[in-house]
């Protein structure tokens, strides 16, 4: 083991392609289903919103998929990421555990999601889309696909759930800095978002209305397609750079992890750095691999794994996952980024194949382990990451308590420098461990569509 503290790849190191966990697995996941019909949907059906070559990614059972090089060079812009490993951390919780986390804080949206937006970006722009509208629940995906639009000269629509339009300005300005629109949803720009307006005047939004707002112009429109920073098959795939970099970065520390942890929420990061991992347990490794999710908001933990709509508006198709019902409306929290009532289809059977474990925390306690982490390493966590950030430190001090020297990798799935509003609320008590209302979680489940 060596005396580091940063272990950096050089760019020539970087990943030449993205791991698809769908190669390996022993059963293959349920396929998405056509809400009319009842029956697998094809890439006819999901062609008035994606690119081709991200459909095509969508379905591949192929184990390696090819980065191009025009990707690979807006990478190169802050990969190969960092492993960091958290001495600070480690001596602060007197632990003998060791703690390394991968940063993907350093991009420049400042979270893992331009992994994603950049190539989704490209391969549109390959097939002469000229718009691409998107949702935004913080902020941090939106500000992602607009980063990714200037680079490759696209138009970027991005709706924006209304509660966070007004409480994240800054948010916005970086999305208007990279040439995007943003727009406050539920607006009055599609038939959803004037329904739900004509309900509710006063809509916080969410994020399962954002996507219907988003695909609905999507759909409406040729010279524009649809782009999701979670959850997919696609997503998943192109996070995979991050778990393919930490198993070298891991190697040059001379280390391996015994757990590896990450936040979920869609379940991409989660997905980028577990999967790599969960492909060598499959070969006999044992790693424990943890997702974890907030409890007011309990995908993983409480959901029921069925096929459901991804948005409110019930315009996508239906995808087998764990999930709380798409109208559930979950209470407001900090970690907007974590509050979507379904699951990644990949992760939630990787969760069923028993291949994970899935916990949840409330947000104070979120709050208090990322100040500590603050404190000790310096990096000011997004509230989303915060999670992961909790889970490494409950780890630390069972080995502490089991006098067991562990070695522990999170994911800091990003900086939380937009997020200081919460960090203000944290410190003056405002912050509240909301619960989700069980009666309305109940309703929302008894009106999962029906599927033979
Ligand atoms: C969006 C976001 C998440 C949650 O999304 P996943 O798809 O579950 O990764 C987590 N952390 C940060 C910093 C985010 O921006």
């Amino acid at each position: 083991m060596t005396e580091s503290t940063k272990y950096l790849l050089s760019e020539d190191r970087m990943p030449k392609a993205w791991y698809n966990l769908n190669a390996d697995l022993p059963v293959a996941a349920p396929p998405p289903l056509h809400p009319g019909t009842g029956q697998p949907i094809g890439p006819d059906d999901l062609a008035p919103i994606f690119p081709m070559a991200v459909i095509a990614q969508e379905v591949t059972t192929e184990r390696w998929v090819d980065i191009p090089e025009p990707v690979r060079e807006v990478y190169r812009l802050w990969r190969p990421s960092p492993l960091i490993r958290a001495r600070r951390l480690e001596r602060a919780l007197d632990t003998p555990a060791r703690i390394y986390f991968k940063y993907e804080g350093v991009s420049p949206a400042g979270s893992h999601k331009p992994n994603t937006s950049v190539p989704q970006a490209f391969y549109n722009q390959q097939e002469g889309v000229k718009r691409l509208s998107t949702e935004t629940g913080a902020g941090q995906w939106g500000s992602s696909l607009a980063f990714a639009g200037s680079l490759f000269g696209l138009e970027v629509e991005v709706f924006m759930v209304k509660i966070s339009y007004q409480q994240k300005p800054y948010r916005r300005a970086l999305m208007e800095t990279y040439g995007a629109t943003c727009i406050a949803s539920p607006s009055p720009l599609t038939h959803a978002g004037r329904a739900i307006l004509e309900r509710d005047p006063e809509s916080n939004g969410s994020l399962g209305i954002a996507i219907s707002e988003a695909v609905e112009m999507a759909a409406s429109r040729d010279d524009t397609k649809y782009a999701l920073g979670s959850v997919l098959n696609h997503v998943c795939l192109h996070q995979t750079v991050i778990g393919e970099e930490a198993m070298m970065q891991m190697e040059m520390a001379g280390d391996s992890p015994d757990i590896v942890i990450a936040c979920t929420g869609g379940g991409s990061n989660f997905a980028g750095l577990a999967f790599p991992y969960i492909r060598e347990n499959l070969k006999g490794a044992k790693v424990r691999v943890v997702g974890v999710e907030p409890a007011s908001c309990p995908t993983l933990t409480k959901g029921l794994y069925a096929y459901d709509f991804g948005d409110t508006g019930k315009l996508t198709p239906l995808v087998k996952m764990h999930t709380l019902g798409a109208t559930f409306m979950p209470p407001g929290s900090h970690a907007g980024g974590l509050r979507y009532h379904g699951m990644a289809p990949m992760v939630s059977h990787v969760k069923e194949l028993g291949l994970m474990e899935a916990r949840a925390y409330h947000q104070t306690e979120c709050f208090e382990a990322a100040v500590r982490f603050a404190r000790a390493e310096g990096i000011v966590p997004a509230p989303e990451s915060s999670h992961a950030v909790k889970a490494a430190v409950d780890e630390a001090l069972r080995c502490k308590a089991e006098g067991k020297a562990e070695t522990i990798l999170f994911n800091l799935s990003g900086h939380g420098h937009f997020d200081m509003q919460a960090y203000t609320d944290y410190f003056a008590g405002k912050l509240k461990d909301t619960v989700y209302d069980q009666a309305a979680l109940d309703a929302a489940l008894a009106e999962l569509p029906k599927v033979g």
